[in-house]
């Protein structure tokens, strides 16, 4: 993208006044430093609290504290059905049809559930292919299902090196892998976004190329979801995951998510099963034998936590308004405004290690301070005390988030006239 970029005040300024997406910054609560706003890059961690929750919320508890029981038939948004309200809006934010999409759970649960049908292992076909700098709670869940299945994590695991210079892994790697070893791997599990360098993953290549021999394939969307215009129908993996805290913005351990393909909606795969995966026409006649709802639905175990989904609900409302491909747009346009900025007024004191692709990364940039730990750490803090909020990863990199709902191209400005008011001292 050639954008003309430029360092001043009024440029930024009037991006933001001509950003057609402008006004959702309102709708949100922006955390306030010293009396004023502060600069929040944490979206990628925390997602910003939209002003529509607070009043979901208290709709549930007043129809709680009004029915009781019957507000799962009488309540303004009848509670049976609860988890269907953020179908259609979700099945849209990750490209999926509203069959193949579920909100239940927390994600490592999803993550859990999902292999247990999804991994399959036969002794000829029993490893797993991850990412070698994957996610604590994906490493731990791929090794525990592995020991579960009475295999091995040393002969089952393969993880997958970074290969390119700043801890990313390209394409080609991929291919290797999955070349050499596929007929022995019975799931690949992927991110879509790597959550410490920022890398994006072409879910569609990938799937394709595991498919080709023969294995299953998961993607953790977790900081993917509300990031990337996801396209999982189209693109074919067997099923993805996600929590909904992050850029979903559904506050502290919200409900999370995931995706069954349509070819597995009738899936006679093993499964964990729950009464509220039951067949909904027939659930609450509370028979012996379990028959599946077709699709992701048929995963669920429980009925679902109302107060908890009733922020996702509002959130995933303001995703659907604004859309996932303008929100996209905004977010190349921004996220590459703030490393142009990196790259062209900091490149003595920061270093920019998420791929300079912009199909290669999403909103988050991670930043390596040069000169090492200490100075990371002093850095860091500085910005805190200013009010500005990104997140901190050991050893040097400080994760920025610009999101496209809430961030502003003076935001961006900000950041870097800090770090810079930081070097100069
Ligand atoms: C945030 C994140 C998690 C967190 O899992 P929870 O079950 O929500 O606690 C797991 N995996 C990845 C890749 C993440 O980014």
């Amino acid at each position: 993208m050639s954008i003309a970029y430029q360092a001043t005040a009024e440029w930024a300024k009037a991006q933001d006044a001509a950003d057609p997406l402008r006004a959702f910054r309102d709708e949100f609560l922006i955390p306030p430093h010293e009396g004023r706003e502060s600069t929040y890059f944490c979206g990628n961690s925390l997602g910003l609290q939209p002003r529509a929750v607070r009043d979901a919320i208290v709709a549930e508890l007043d129809d709680w504290a009004a029915l009781a029981v019957e507000g799962h038939f009488k309540g303004r948004l009848p509670w049976m059905d609860y988890h269907e309200y953020v179908r259609d809006d979700l099945a849209h934010v990750v490209g999926a049809l509203p069959s193949e999409v579920v909100a239940m759970n927390s994600l490592g649960v999803n993550l859990h559930l999902m292999m247990v049908s999804f991994y399959r292992p036969t002794p000829d076909r029993h490893a797993i292919l991850i990412e070698a700098g994957s996610f604590p709670t994906d490493r731990y869940a791929v090794e525990s299902q592995i020991r579960y299945h009475g295999f091995s994590p040393s002969l089952s695991l393969i993880e997958l090196e970074p290969d390119e210079p700043n801890g990313t892994i390209s394409m080609q790697a991929i291919e290797k892998v999955l070349t050499e070893q596929g007929e022995r791997i019975a799931l690949v599990m992927l991110p879509g976004v790597q959550y410490r360098t920022g890398q994006v993953f072409d879910l569609e290549a990938i799937t394709a190329l595991a498919h080709r021999q023969g294995c299953m394939i998961g993607f953790d969307l977790a900081h993917g979801v509300g990031n990337l215009p996801l396209q999982l129908h189209d693109h074919g993996p067997d099923f993805a995951v996600w929590c909904s805290y992050k850029y979903l913005n559904a506050g502290p351990g919200a409900v999370a998510g995931a995706f069954v393909h349509e070819r597995h909606a009738q899936s006679h795969l093993p499964r964990f099963a729950g009464w509220w995966g039951h067949d909904k026409t027939t659930r609450f006649q509370m028979g012996p034998h379990f028959v599946p709802t077709a699709g992701a639905d048929g995963w669920q175990l429980s009925n679902p936590p109302i107060l908890a989904l009733a922020p996702l609900r509002a959130s995933l409302k303001i995703f659907r308004r604004a859309g996932m491909h303008q929100l996209r747009e905004k977010s190349l346009r921004l996220t590459g405004y703030l490393e142009w900025l990196v790259h062209t007024e900091l490149a003595d004191v920061l270093e920019v290690i998420t791929p300079r692709e912009p199909s290669r990364r999403g909103s988050q940039l991670s930043i390596r301070v040069l000169g090492g730990r200490e100075r990371g750490r002093d850095l860091f803090q500085y910005l805190m005390d200013r009010g500005i909020v990104g997140d901190w990863r050991e050893p040097d990199v400080i994760r920025i988030s610009p999101a496209p709902l809430y961030n502003r191209f003076q935001d961006c400005l900000t950041f870097v006239e800090a770090v810079q008011d930081w070097h100069k001292r």
